[in-house]
């Protein structure tokens, strides 16, 4: 039985909570490998429960990390309400930051305005932009929600900035320096930080 929910890249501890998405993205890295960072196999024979998660936290010596990442082996805000659920109990005993890995599709997915329910627990949004327009990100990404996906993706970077210290937009160097440039523009344009992420597998 598999049951990989911690796992580490770097100093962080990543925690590997879901295997659903609402995306299929063509780049994805579960299309080329089992695992990542020390983990050699993050499919899920079922998702852990919320307990399980935190005792699986709670077994890690956090004072070795410099960041507790919800990232997984699928899109974590699949399980947004249980996220805040689990930072709520960490936070109550460890001021460890927190980052969320996501697709910013979470409002799609929960059909109402999720990131009031951020504030205080997370402290950075990474949200994965992944092209400059809407076309584009659907070719890559095939988003579920179809053409919706884009903008609502954006929409959840602008919402998150009311309530998360730090929002990121992000894409993978598999596009074209000058879709990267439009990117960052629309980054910039919205107010949020921009990183540029280099291709794993
Ligand atoms: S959003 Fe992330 S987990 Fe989902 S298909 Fe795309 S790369 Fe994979």
């Amino acid at each position: 039985m598999s049951m990989t929910i911690t796992y580490e890249i770097g100093d962080s501890l990543y925690l590997n909570i879901t295997n659903r998405c609402s995306n299929n993205c063509s780049f994805c890295v579960r299309s080329k490998a089992d695992g990542v960072g020390n983990a050699s196999n993050l499919w899920l024979d079922r998702e852990p429960t919320v307990d399980e998660i935190i005792q699986a936290i709670q077994e890690c010596d956090l004072s070795r990390y410099q960041e507790l990442v919800f990232c997984g082996y699928g899109e974590p805000m699949m399980r947004a309400l249980d996220i805040v659920e689990i930072c709520k109990k960490i936070k109550s005993s460890n001021n460890i930051p927190i980052r969320i890995n996501t697709n910013g599709q979470a409002n799609l997915i929960f059909e109402q305005d999720i990131t009031p329910l951020l504030e205080g627990w997370v402290d950075t949004v990474s949200i994965s932009m992944n092209a400059s327009n809407k076309a584009s990100y659907q070719a890559f990404c095939h988003s579920m929600y179809g053409d919706a996906a884009f903008d609502a993706m954006l929409e959840f970077a602008i919402k998150c900035k009311k309530h998360v210290p730090k929002v990121i937009l992000t894409v993978v160097d598999v596009i074209s320096p000058k879709d990267i440039q439009t990117c960052r523009a629309i980054a910039n344009e919205i107010g949020v930080d921009f990183r540029v992420r280099y291709y794993l597998v």
